[in-house]
């Protein structure tokens, strides 16, 4: 009987952290980068001014694979026509590849391309 309870408990508390790990909320994501963002301003090493020195996101970053990010929203039917343009978190920079890019608040220091998308997405005001 002590057994079964053990186990129970066991299953319950390893259940938790299944959850707690596959699901991070994109409001949870964008609070640590954001911070990150943050501390990088304070050491005096905020991202360049310029798009084309700022390296991409990488589609295959942990990150970006977190929040779903895809270069081409086309290719993303849950993007619903949006993008990073039209998104609150983006910001124009300049382009590269011959493509609009900016900074999203949630990739510190990396650009994201105009016509991106993620799961983060937020209507921009
Ligand atoms: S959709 Fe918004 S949050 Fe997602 S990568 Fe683009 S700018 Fe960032």
């Amino acid at each position: 009987m002590n057994e079964i309870k053990m186990n129970r408990r066991g299953f319950f508390s390893g259940l938790a952290k299944i959850a707690g790990v596959a699901v991070v909320a994109p409001t949870a994501l964008q609070a640590l980068f954001s911070t990150a963002n943050a501390q990088e301003k304070r050491r005096g090493s905020a991202p360049a001014a310029g798009g084309t020195q700022m390296p991409l996101v990488d589609p295959k970053d942990p990150v970006a694979k977190a929040v779903k990010y895809i270069e081409d929203y086309k290719k993303a039917p849950e993007a619903k026509g949006n993008n990073c343009i039209n998104c609150g978190f983006y910001k124009k920079t300049g382009t590269q590849n011959g493509k609009e890019v900016g900074t999203c608040t949630i990739f510190a220091g990396k650009v994201v391309y105009g016509e991106a998308w993620c799961a983060s997405w937020n209507k921009k005001a």
